[in-house]
C-alpha cells in the first residue's frame, strides 16, 4: 500500500517527551496505510504561553491536538466552542480544527472535546467485556480525570455512582454536579460495588488509596486509570481482597486516542493491536 503523507497533529503537555501518544496515532495511520506528521511538543507553564503556542500551531495548518497534563483546563478556556462531554469535564484533551464562522474576523475555529471518559467506557465495556448497565460504581478520587469520567458513567446508565475522596469536600463537590453520592473513603465500609475505578494519581507514587478492604468483595473489575508494566498497588490490593479481575488504563489511553482519531479523520482504528503493541513494549 502506498503510503500518504498528511499534516499535522500534536500532544501538548509538559512534561510530554515520554508521551505514548505520537507512537499510538502512528499506528492508527498505518491501519490506513498512512503516515501522520504527529508531535510531542512542550509548552512551558504559563496559560499565556499555552494560548501562543497553541495559536501558532494552528496558523501553521495544524489540524488537531491532544491536550495532556497539566494544560486541559487550559485547554477548555482556549476552544471556541466545547462538546457536551468537555464541558461537563471541565477539561479538554482533544482540539479539532474547524472552518472559521464567516463574521469572526478568524482563518480558523478550535472545538474543544474530551474523550477520556468514552476511552474508559469503551475499555470497560467492549475490551474487558464489562458493561456499566445496571451496575454499581465506585469512584476513587475527585481531581480531573474524575471530573471527566463522571458523565460518560452515567450515560452507560449503571445503578449507581458514588464517588469517594481523600479530601472528602472535593468527592462531595463533584457529587453535587452530578446529583451521585458522596463519601469519605473510610466511610465505604460495608458497601458494595460492581465496578471499583481508582481514578487517583496515587499509584503513581506507589501508594493504593486507603478504602476499607471489605468494597472489594464481590466486585467484577477493579480499574486503575494508571498503567504501568507491573500491576499498580490499588490493582494488587482489590485482588488480594476479592475483586474478581483488575485493569490498567493502558487501554483507556488507547482507546480515548482513538476517539481523538475518529473526530479527526473519521477512521475507527482498531485498538486491540495497538493496546498489544504497546503492553509488549511497556513490559521490556
Ligand atoms: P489530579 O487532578 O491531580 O487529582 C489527583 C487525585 O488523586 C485527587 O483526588 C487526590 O486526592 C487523589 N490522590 C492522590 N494521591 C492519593 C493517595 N495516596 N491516596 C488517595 N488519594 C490520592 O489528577 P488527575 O488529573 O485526576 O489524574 C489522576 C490519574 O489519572 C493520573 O495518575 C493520570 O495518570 C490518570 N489518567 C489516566 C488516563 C488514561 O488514559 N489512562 C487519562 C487521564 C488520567 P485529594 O483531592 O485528596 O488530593
Amino acid at each position: 500500500m502506498q503510503t500518504q503523507h498528511f499534516a499535522q497533529f500534536a500532544v501538548f503537555g509538559q512534561p510530554v517527551a515520554h508521551s505514548k501518544s505520537p507512537r499510538i496515532h502512528r499506528l492508527f495511520a498505518a491501519q490506513q496505510g498512512q503516515d501522520i506528521d504527529y508531535r510531542a511538543l512542550a509548552l512551558s507553564d504559563s496559560e499565556s504561553d499555552f494560548r501562543a503556542g497553541v495559536d501558532a500551531f494552528f496558523a501553521a495548518g495544524g489540524l488537531g491536538a491532544n491536550i495532556t497534563v497539566p494544560f486541559k483546563e487550559w485547554a477548555c478556556r482556549y476552544a471556541d466552542e466545547l462538546s457536551e462531554r468537555a464541558h461537563a469535564a471541565g477539561a479538554v484533551n482533544t482540539f479539532i480544527r474547524l472552518p472559521a464562522q464567516p463574521e469572526s474576523g478568524k482563518a480558523w475555529r478550535v472545538r474543544g472535546d474530551n474523550t477520556d471518559g468514552a476511552g474508559l467506557v469503551r475499555d470497560l465495556a467492549d475490551n474487558l467485556g464489562v458493561a456499566l448497565e445496571g451496575r454499581r460504581i465506585l469512584i476513587i478520587g475527585a481531581g480531573g480525570a474524575a471530573r471527566g469520567i463522571v458523565l460518560p458513567l452515567l450515560q452507560g446508565q449503571p445503578e449507581s455512582v458514588l464517588i469517594a475522596n481523600r479530601s472528602p469536600g472535593r468527592a462531595q463537590a463533584l457529587a453535587d454536579e452530578f446529583a451521585v453520592e458522596a463519601l469519605p473513603l473510610n466511610a465505604l465500609a460495608g458497601r458494595r460495588f460492581d465496578i471499583v475505578i481508582n481514578a487517583t494519581s496515587g499509584s503513581l507514587k506507589g501508594e493504593a488509596p486507603a478504602v476499607p478492604a471489605d468494597i472489594f468483595s464481590g466486585c467484577l473489575l477493579a480499574y486503575d486509570l494508571v498503567y504501568a508494566a507491573q500491576p499498580t498497588p490499588f490493582m494488587r490490593q482489590a485482588l488480594e481482597n476479592g475483586a474478581a479481575a483488575a485493569a490498567d488504563g493502558l487501554g483507556m489511553l488507547v482507546e480515548q486516542a482513538a476517539e481523538s482519531y475518529f473526530l479527526w479523520r473519521g477512521f475507527r482504528a482498531d485498538t486491540a493491536p495497538v493496546i498489544a503493541a504497546l503492553r509488549e513494549e511497556l513490559s521490556q
